[in-house]
């Protein structure tokens, strides 16, 4: 039931190849494609979620009581990797969000050690969830289904406008939530939109379930939920985000 459902919803949606046991994919590359501007003010019924001053609207992603440790400096907010995520303190269903990250100019490591990072787009739990990856896009070879702006482990970005480490980047997404049935049987996948710098890179994907590193996607039943920002444990440089905005749907 559930399989078919999802069958019939990823023939129906999507032509991107979602791979059902979510093993790491070798290849071919996104073709590489030069972005133009994309960083977009706030529109005036956007909630702002991070102006630049404060951490008002987040909270620890391990323990909803507790402020959120990442460190704001200069305009802008960087993972600090002594503590965990971080989270919204308002639950979100649907919305449109505008998120902006920079790998830093002096990034080291590869593939998925170098600025791993990501957006979870309803965070159900502490690093449980739906992430949209966030990594140095920039020659920076990784399995593609892990690359920056995959839906990690099972939509690969349809193109690469990634920019050099040091750049601004952008992710504008469309997520529309899961649904589910009283028995907790799943109604409807979650659906995700993302335009990376401007360039579509999902182009409307229907998820399998949470995104993990193992095993088969499986949907749990989950209300409104937060958005997280990873902080991942690989040993790089913590990266930052800014001008990060939501309109719910
Ligand atoms: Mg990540």
């Amino acid at each position: 039931m559930l399989a078919g459902l999802l069958a019939t919803g990823l023939m129906n949606v999507h032509a991107q190849t979602a791979k059902i046991d979510t093993p790491e994919v070798t290849g071919p590359e996104p073709k590489v494609v030069v972005p133009g501007r994309a960083f977009i003010d706030p529109p005036s019924d956007a909630i702002i979620l991070f102006d630049g001053k404060s951490l008002d609207e987040w909270v620890s992603g391990d323990d909803r009581t507790q402020p959120a440790g990442w460190t704001v400096h200069d305009g802008i907010l960087t993972v600090n990797k002594n503590v965990n995520d971080i989270q919204t303190k308002r639950l979100f269903t649907n919305y449109q969000l505008h998120i902006e990250w920079r790998i830093p100019a002096d990034i080291e490591g590869e593939g998925q050690e170098r600025g791993n990072s990501g957006v979870f787009l309803a965070a159900f739990a502490n690093e449980q969830g739906y992430e949209l990856q966030v990594l140095d896009p920039y020659k920076n070879p990784t399995y593609v289904n892990g690359m920056a702006a995959s839906i990690y482990r099972q939509f690969i970005p349809l193109v690469n406008p990634g920019r050099k480490p040091g750049e601004w980047q952008s992710y504008d997404i469309v997520w529309h939530a899961p649904l589910f049935n009283d028995d907790g049987s799943l109604k409807s996948p979650a659906i995700a939109t993302v335009f990376f710098n401007g360039v579509l890179v999902q182009d409307h994907v229907a998820l399998e379930g949470p995104t993990w590193y193992e095993g088969h996607p499986k949907y749990v039943k989950h209300g409104a939920c937060p958005i997280a920002l990873q902080k991942h444990f690989d040993k790089s440089k913590p990266i930052s985000y800014r001008n990060i905005w939501i309109r719910e749907l």
